[in-house]
């Protein structure tokens, strides 16, 4: 079935299930979520469904219409998507898939148009897309995609049907990486800087020189208890030979941020499945105690910090991690 290996989203699953048995499939649709969550890949297998030789709202993935749509070869497929390094889909993107639209369906039962993402649209675009949407040629659905539909024109938002999708669980974000390692520490890093973006979670993963840091991340946020003021010079003057940027810095409070949450979860009595790090327990629970009102403290300023970290043009990260790691000295 289309939607077997969708990760989560029962309900825009269960939407179209019904939609399939009824068989009443609206001419447009928004896929509204986060980034990440799978809105184009939902799109793809909501395609095959459509378009399946085996029958209407199948979607075996193995007949000649579902694997032309999964190469993007079948003729009643369009996947728009912006030209290869450019940001926007043109005005000239518009216009000639509307050319094409206006040729007839080549197999007969509907024609899938998926815009991804619409947010991408120039203003120009949206202006010629709105003529077709507001006349949608006979058997064509279309497909929006966007993660910010508050800037989507009410006139367009008033024409298509709002389906939502909801941020990956910490679970199925695990699932869906342990693919790709087995490295647990890494994993859970991944889905902590992540926030339930998949491809965000998948490129820190495949990022080499991100792997690296964040196994020296973790292990320094076991000895920074034992650091004393020179220690801790060293490994500010360290992190300069690095070249560390901003963005090491905000990766780098983030790991510390949820290391620390665990921390005062783990104070205030909860199961290691809450945890960002379950594994890490044992080594949680062997560090000198903290009261919650220290955890608290700390998560507090890491937060500050990584806020600063985030307003444009960006600070010196180096005089946060000072006034930090500094502040912390011989704190018990
Ligand atoms: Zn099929």
């Amino acid at each position: 079935m289309w939607y077997e290996n969708i990760i989560g989203q029962e309900q825009a699953i269960e939407h179209f299930q019904r939609v399939f048995k009824n068989n009443r499939l609206n001419h447009a649709y928004i896929f509204q979520g986060g980034e990440g969550v799978g809105k184009k890949e939902f799109s793809i297998y909501l395609s095959q469904a459509i378009l399946c030789d085996q029958g209407f709202g199948l979607g075996c993935g193995k007949c000649s219409s579902c694997l032309r749509v999964k190469n993007q070869t079948h003729p009643d497929f369009i996947l728009l998507e912006p030209l290869e390094q450019r940001k926007t889909i043109s005005i000239e993107q518009i216009r000639s898939l509307i050319s094409r639209l206006s040729r007839r369906i080549h197999q007969g039962r509907k024609r899938l148009v998926i815009i991804n993402p619409f947010d991408a649209v120039t203003d120009q675009g949206v202006n010629a897309f709105l003529k077709t949407l507001e006349e949608p040629p006979e058997d064509t659905v279309f497909i929006l995609i966007s993660s910010n539909p508050v800037a989507i024109r009410a006139t367009i938002l008033s024409r298509c049907q709002l389906i939502h999708f909801r941020a990956l669980t910490k679970k199925e974000m695990k699932a869906f990486l342990l693919e790709e390692t087995a490295d647990l520490n890494l994993l859970n890093s991944a889905i902590a800087l992540a926030a339930g973006n998949k491809e965000q979670a998948l490129s820190f993963l495949r990022d080499q020189e991100m792997r690296k840091n964040i196994s020296a991340i973790i292990d320094w946020f076991f000895q920074e208890e034992n650091w004393n003021l020179e220690d801790r010079g060293n490994w500010i003057d360290a992190r300069e030979k690095d070249n560390w940027n901003w963005e090491d810095y905000q990766v780098f409070w983030q790991i510390w941020s949820s290391m620390y949450r665990d921390r005062l979860l783990i104070e205030l009595g909860s199961q290691s499945d809450q945890l960002n790090y379950p594994d890490l327990r044992g080594r949680y629970e062997a560090m000198k105690a903290k009261s919650i009102l220290q955890l608290n403290r700390r998560i507090q300023e890491i937060q500050k910090a990584i806020g600063l970290l985030s307003v444009r043009p960006p600070r010196n990260p180096i005089v946060f991690a000072e006034a930090i790691l500094m502040n912390w000295n011989g704190e018990s």
